[in-house]
């Protein structure tokens, strides 16, 4: 007997259109949810970029219309299944809104913004209209980021009291727009609803922040950046309405797909291997990679980046590290895309080295898992991070992670150098010198064979399931 009904409403689901760790959280915590008596279902915009193959069969459960600039937009509810999973899907299907430009638009311009910032609060408008029509009635709407913030609002708006839970998988994107003009699409007088009053510093109309003055629970996705999300530093103007949060903001650490990503069944590894096998497993994967990626192989660890390519990720200090990398006959790639500037800064950076250092300038799943596979170190030296699931990946891959002390990272990364049960390098400030002189320390490790293999091991034993962290989100469920 189920005793929560959950509804996800979010922007994007692995396996079905990922851009970043959102979707994985997303396409995963519904299933760990299952065992713990809780229903998860999940609602994402049928976007272009999602392939009727991908999506498998639907069922049309629910046409309705929804007022939108002066008019309505005829929408339909798809409902099916998530790949591989029994988790149920609704594809929110309003062409005009949602099939042409990828997931978010470019958000550098003007132009993305809006288009962006129409995009989601159409659907959180519809999302708010459609969840009475449902035949299946949900308990909790959990709304994830920026994307689906504005539900808990417009729900009250449209008169329906429900629970909700806002989780912020990152402060960054915060949905803004000019108040009254958003307001005029929704077709509704600025003064009327107090739900809707809210204005960030700028008097602008703050999606991020509306949620975090509705929501019945708002939580992130780790401890130590709940604590960071508090501060000017890290809050990016939202310190103040967080801090007045009656209940407070929970830190709740995020989990991967413990068998969607496991290296002793991963088919992208060309040796697929265990914790007692993970030496030379290593070995024939990182081979096979340096092959792939045209590299010449070296006597010196392969050291890896995966992620989106941002100011975020702290990826510029890495081309200070590369005569580091190179001294010790070591090998570095990197693969991610993200701000078209630092994508090009980093190609610029490597290509003098072509024999030791590679980029790839795209999202690639499948080259991802080979390079956790094959990777002795993950370099993740990020500015800030919520949680951070590369860093966990790397530990389910034994590939030892090389972090800044902030956020998910610190509540994740124990460091080698001071801890008996240490699973990789942590750093804190955030420069170069500092990156530099953790990985010196790395290359050490790598250097004592044995010392190196059991922290490997070490980091393989890391849970980094959903298990723990699923049964704290139910408990948030019932706060809610
Ligand atoms: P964020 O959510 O901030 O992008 P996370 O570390 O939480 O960062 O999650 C990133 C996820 O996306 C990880 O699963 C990582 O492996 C994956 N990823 C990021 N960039 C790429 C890429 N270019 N190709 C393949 N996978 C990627």
């Amino acid at each position: 007997m189920n005793q929560h009904r959950v509804l996800f409403v979010a922007s994007e689901v692995t396996p079905l259109i990922k851009v970043g760790g959102l979707a994985d959280v997303v396409g995963a915590l519904p299933d760990a949810l299952a065992p713990l008596g809780v229903e998860a279902r999940i609602c994402i915009p049928r976007y272009g970029a999602l392939s009727s193959a991908a999506m498998g069969g639907t069922k049309n459960v629910l046409s309705t219309t929804i007022p939108w600039k002066g008019r309505s937009i005829d929408i339909s509810l798809l409902e099916g299944r998530l790949p591989n999973s029994h988790v149920t899907v609704y594809y929110m299907d309003a062409p005009e809104m949602f099939l042409a430009g990828g997931v978010y638009y470019e958000h550098d311009t003007e132009h993305g913004t809006r288009l962006a910032m129409e995009r989601f609060v159409f659907f959180s408008w519809a999302v708010a209209h459609c969840i009475p029509q449902l035949p299946w009635q949900p308990d909790v709407v959990h709304c994830h980021d920026w994307h689906a913030a504005a539900v808990p609002a417009m729900l009250t708006v449209l008169g329906e009291q429900r629970h909700t839970v806002l989780t912020i998988h990152n402060i960054e994107g915060q949905g803004k727009w000019n108040a009254a003009e958003a307001l005029q699409w929704l077709g509704l007088p600025t003064s009327t609803h107090a739900t809707l009053q809210p204005r960030d510093l700028q008097g602008n109309l703050n999606i991020l922040q509306l949620g975090i003055c509705t929501a019945s629970v708002v939580n992130t996705v780790s401890p130590t950046y709940a604590q960071e999300l508090l501060t000017p530093q890290y809050g990016q103007g939202l310190e103040g309405d967080l801090a007045r949060r009656p209940g407070g903001v929970r830190g709740i650490v995020n989990g991967i797909d413990t068998a969607l990503f496991n290296p002793e069944t991963d088919t992208q590894l060309p040796a697929r291997y265990a914790q007692d096998t993970v030496a030379a497993g290593k070995l024939i994967n990182k081979r096979s990679v340096l092959a792939e990626c045209s590299l010449t192989t070296g006597s010196g660890p392969l050291f890896v980046v995966v992620g989106r390519l941002t100011q975020q990720k702290g990826v510029d200090l890495l081309p200070g590290i590369i005569p580091d990398i190179m001294h010790h006959d070591g090998r570095l790639i990197i693969l991610g895309s993200g701000v078209p500037d630092i994508e090009q800064a980093i190609t610029s950076a490597i290509a003098p080295y072509p024999t030791f250092c590679r980029a790839f300038v795209k999202f690639d799943a499948a080259l991802a898992s080979r390079l956790y596979g094959a990777a002795d170190f993950f370099l993740m030296p990020s500015r800030f991070e919520p949680c951070g699931l590369g860093q966990l990946l790397a530990m389910r891959y034994g590939a030892l992670p090389i972090v800044r002390d902030t956020g998910g990272l610190h509540d994740t990364v124990r460091d080698i150098r001071r801890h008996k049960d240490g699973t990789g390098f942590v750093f804190t400030e955030p420069t170069t010198e500092a990156l530099r002189a953790a990985l010196q320390d790395a290359l050490r490790v790598f250097n004592q064979h044995d010392t190196m293999t059991a922290a490997r091991q070490r980091a393989m034993r890391y849970d980094c399931s959903w298990s723990r962290s699923a049964s704290t989100y139910v408990t948030l469920y019932s706060h809610a």
